[in-house]
């Protein structure tokens, strides 16, 4: 390492991923001077932000509210509504903007680089970090901090350095025993648990419907309150799309206690009542009542569902709407908007797979990021026990917090 100036300001920064180096352009923004070093374990940095996105790189969420922003946090949700009044999704949109990166934002209000090009915000972070003479160490892991009267001394390869702040940003644990080193400094970890992932529904006939998407139905788990509604696509394991994953990362604490077994509540139509079908079937009646229900679907569903639902409640296709007995047609209704499937085990989604978990919020200044019981001792990013859901919202978190912890308040 090279010399030091012992006047100026030391701050390490654990992790070379997305928060980490956001943490250490804003030490640089509002600690002119400050020497910021970037500890990386492996031998490369920025990695996931490279793979994310399917290589595109979900930055942010084209929500620019900051209450808005904070309810896709299934864990943060309170904290982060104050942290994004600091820097929020407009401010990461503005922040690449300034350094040549056009931002964009799809229908769904995903945003991602014009480029299409995960690499993009890569080169954008390398230049950067080159202008503010920030100091990247690959294959440097930190394997203990040792508070000092003033600042720490951090371990690593054999090494022993004293810095004056330790901003760190490791990433989610996907293990209990890879948060051991932060358990010795006396943190309470909210045990790691996976969040987005798919339901495994084995040996039920719905998977012969495999690439098939409803595009609006609502999945809810029995016996709680957890319910997202949204496009459910059915795969060669049971479930997945967007409402599936949504509800994985708000029950993640939940479904792991059940150990992945429950069973979900489908509603195929996402219509409130039996009440509500009648009258679109009323409305329909004159078009429909003469020909085969199979050929006359008044709900819209995709047609293999509608076979697929049909032949569960046994009702034969070929029947024409008018000889539906009452008993049968309720049967339909019944199950067209209260399906339930018993779901045995999960599969992570690889698109875009987070850890929920991680140090307790109780125990960070969210308006610092500074741990309450040790100052000059700072987290950003997934380390901490925040998380939300697939869009751009995890990184957005990485962003802000990496922004607020790098003020060093
Ligand atoms: C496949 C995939 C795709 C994703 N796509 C998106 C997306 O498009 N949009 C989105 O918002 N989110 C996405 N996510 C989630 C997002 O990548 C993470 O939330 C984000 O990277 C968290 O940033 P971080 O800096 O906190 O952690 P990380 O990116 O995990 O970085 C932590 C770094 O710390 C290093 N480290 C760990 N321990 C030590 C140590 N002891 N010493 C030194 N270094 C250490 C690690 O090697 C790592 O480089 C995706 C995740 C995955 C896995």
């Amino acid at each position: 390492m090279k010399a030091q100036n012992r006047s100026s300001l030391r701050v390490a920064i654990v992790g070379g991923g997305a928060a980490g180096f956001f943490a250490a352009f804003s030490v640089i923004e509002h600690h002119k001077g400050a020497q910021v070093v970037i500890f990386e374990k492996s031998n490369k940095i920025l990695a996931k932000v490279k793979i994310s996105g399917g290589g595109r790189c979900n930055v942010t969420n084209a929500c620019f509210s900051a209450s808005q922003l904070s309810k896709f946090y299934p864990r943060g949700e309170k904290e982060m509504k104050k942290a994004f009044s600091v820097f929020q999704a407009k401010d990461t949109v503005e922040w690449f903007e300034k350094r040549g990166v056009s931002l964009k934002a799809e229908s769904d209000n995903r945003m991602f680089p014009i480029t299409d090009d995960s690499q993009t915000i890569i080169d954008c972070f390398l230049e950067e970090a080159k202008l503010k003479n920030i100091q990247l160490l690959k294959l440097n892991p930190i394997s203990k901090i040792t508070p000092e009267k003033t600042g720490y001394t951090l371990h690593h390869n054999e090494t022993r350095e004293h810095f004056d702040k330790v901003i760190i940003a490791t990433g989610g644990s996907p293990k209990e025993s890879g948060t051991y080193w932060l358990r010795q400094l006396g943190l309470s970890i909210s045990p790691p648990v996976p969040s987005l992932f798919t339901f495994n529904i084995p040996g039920d006939q719905v998977k012969t419907l495999m690439g098939l998407v409803v595009e609006n139905a609502t999945v809810r788990i029995q016996g709680t309150k957890l319910k997202y509604s949204g496009p459910v696509l059915i795969t060669h394991w049971g479930m997945s799309g967007p409402a599936v994953l949504k509800l994985s990362a708000w029950g993640a604490k939940l479904l792991a206690e059940k150990k992945y077994q429950f069973k979900i509540q489908i509603n195929w139509l996402s219509i409130k009542s039996e009440e509500e079908a009648h009258d679109i079937l009323k409305k329909a009646d004159a078009s429909i009542r003469a020909k085969k229900i199979m050929n006359a679907n008044p709900f819209g569903l995709p047609n293999r569902m509608w076979a697929f639902l049909l032949q569960k409640v046994k009702i034969n296709p070929d029947m024409k709407w008018f000889d539906l007995s009452k008993k049968s047609l309720n049967q339909l209704l019944n199950t067209l908007l209260n399906d339930i499937y018993e779901v045995s085990g999960k599969t992570t989604f690889k698109e875009e797979f987070v850890t929920c978990g991680g140090v307790k919020l109780s125990e960070i200044d969210m308006t610092s990021m500074e741990s309450k019981a040790l100052k000059n001792l700072y987290f950003a990013g997934e380390v901490m026990d925040v998380d939300g859901i697939t869009g751009g919202f995890n990184f957005q978190a990485a962003w802000t917090t990496g922004y607020i912890a790098g003020q060093l308040k």
